[in-house]
């Protein structure tokens, strides 16, 4: 019998036949499909961390290998992403955040550049160990040529624990990565449902679940029961505004981070020197103080040519501004980030600290 399409639409409505078109694709199929073409292309960079880890048991959340599970198990393990995004991944990197180096920066900066350009994706998102994850969302806050959302995310607990926070930590960042509020932002970074900075977020406690914050400019919102909500914005340059292009760049200069404390030595210094450091972060005490023999150290390797900038190791505030280099409200690690970048672009000291000063 040739059924009419008239016959074919009365079955379906009455739920005779599965909803097959006279096309040959299914009703369902065709809705899917469509809905999937709504949907904002969200790619998933990975590269290892705790939200990858994996442990024997499920209440152990400290002896584990962090960057052990594969980009699509993270992927497959939170099916409700399909909803918010079309979802894909890929690996940059399997590894504790401690051994993220300088080229892995440049790879992602990179490929995140290339998804944006080549149109393939509406937002990023970065799987990442926590312990260095704001040095990487740093990074990417200065050198992402795009307005278009990019999200770093981690967990403090291993994918195997109970009450992993990396499933939940992973469904937010999608969905903030394909949000329209989150365009233009710079930068976020977001776990235990909150939305904070590249610029100002950073790891505060060893183990806890809440241990990012943004202590003296605050988060930038928050997610709730799936809605992203900002109440922030950030002051500094970020993105498409700065002054770095990576594209041609094969590696970075090399900068060392010298702590201060009482009773220092000027030896690192000296060894910063003799290894071809370029630039030295010292994290002096208080507003960036250093002691004489570090002083005197540090003066003797600006002499040499290396770019040395103040910050300091409290946690909190801005080094005010004397004589040499600062790093404004900068913590160490990323006075580092922007001093390895500047490099790449001048020598020029006030040059330099124009960039402390608007970054
Ligand atoms: N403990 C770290 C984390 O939370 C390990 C790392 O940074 O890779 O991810």
């Amino acid at each position: 019998m040739k059924w009419t399409k008239k016959v074919l639409t009365f079955l379906l409505v009455v739920g005779f036949v599965t909803p097959v078109s006279l096309s040959g694709v299914t009703a369902e199929e065709s809705s899917e499909t469509e809905a999937k073409e709504d949907l904002p292309d969200v790619s998933i960079l990975a590269t290892g961390g705790t939200i990858a880890g994996s442990a024997e048991e499920n209440t152990d959340t400290t002896g584990y290998d962090a960057g052990s599970l594969a980009v699509q198990t993270l992927i497959d393990a939170v099916p409700e992403m399909e909803e918010i995004a079309d979802v894909s991944g890929e690996q940059i990197a399997n590894v504790g955040s401690p051994n993220v180096t300088n080229d892995t920066l440049l790879k992602l900066g990179k490929r995140i550049n290339e998804l944006f350009d080549s149109g393939e994706a509406d937002g990023v998102v970065v799987t990442h160990g926590t312990d260095t994850l704001e040095e990487t969302a740093y990074f990417l806050n200065l050198v992402v040529d795009s307005d278009k959302p990019v999200i770093v995310v981690g967990a403090m607990r291993p994918a195997t624990a109970m009450s992993a926070d990396g499933p939940m930590n992973l469904y937010n960042s999608v969905l903030l990565a394909g949000h329209e509020k989150s365009k233009g932002q710079g930068v976020l970074v977001s776990l235990n449902d909150r939305i904070g900075a590249a610029r100002y977020i950073t790891k505060t406690n060893t183990t806890v679940m809440d241990t990012f914050k943004s202590q003296e400019q605050g988060y930038l919102g928050a997610i709730i029961g799936g809605t992203p909500y900002f109440y922030n914005e950030v002051t500094r340059k970020h993105t498409s505004e700065t002054a770095f292009d990576i594209s041609e760049l094969d590696s970075l200069p090399q900068v060392d981070i010298i702590y201060g404390y009482q009773n220092d030595t000027s030896y690192m210094y000296e060894a910063a020197v003799e290894n071809d450091a370029e630039g030295i972060v010292v994290a002096g005490s208080g507003n960036g103080s250093m002691s004489s023999v570090s002083a005197e150290a540090a003066s003797e390797a600006t002499e040499e040519g290396v770019h040395v900038v103040r910050s300091s190791r409290v946690g909190s505030g801005t080094v005010s501004q004397r004589d040499g280099l600062t790093s404004d409200s900068l913590n160490p690690q990323k006075a580092r980030i922007l001093l390895m970048l500047a490099l790449t672009e001048t020598d020029d000291a006030d040059v330099i600290q124009s960039y402390y000063n608007q970054y």
